[in-house]
């Protein structure tokens, strides 16, 4: 899923969940329960090339912070929200780390997250799954921060 989707998720799940090591673990389970369902990524098809898109990874993780900056303001630093946006990045980080330093991706960790993909390359398809995530947080995000 987008890096924009996935920090979206963390960044709600921090919202509601307060506690740190819970929203960073629960961030970390979101990653690959909405991995799962279709969707489409900057870089399908893309994946095992040694031209991973570092520029369109961060601007699309960049969409995502500045989106829930704009709802949550400065409670945007609260740990559980910075920890619940790590954990929900955080194996699309390490996955884009190995990339980097090009480390083979061959153990358990990789081969899992490979499987539960769900990638498509239908553009409209594929964010329909990531606009109802999109749509979720910004409620929960007005939903709290009323509250
Ligand atoms: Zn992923």
């Amino acid at each position: 899923m987008l890096a924009a989707t996935h920090t979206l998720a963390g960044a709600a799940i921090g919202t509601v969940i307060p506690h740190p090591f819970f929203s960073f673990f629960l961030g970390l389970l979101s990653h690959y329960f909405l991995d799962t369902f279709p969707h489409w990524n900057l870089y399908v098809g893309n994946n095992n090339k040694n031209s991973f898109p570092y520029f369109g990874a961060l601007a699309d993780l960049g969409i995502g912070i500045f989106f829930s900056l704009i709802f949550l303001r400065e409670n945007i630093l609260q740990f559980s929200i910075i920890l619940g946006i790590f954990g929900a990045n955080l194996p699309d980080i390490i996955s884009a780390l190995w990339s980097m330093l090009r480390f083979p991706k061959k153990n358990i960790f990789f081969r899992f997250h490979r499987k539960i993909q769900k990638e498509t390359q239908n553009i409209a398809y594929g964010l329909i799954s990531q606009i109802i995530v999109w749509v979720l947080a910004i409620i929960i995000f007005i939903f709290y921060s009323n509250g």
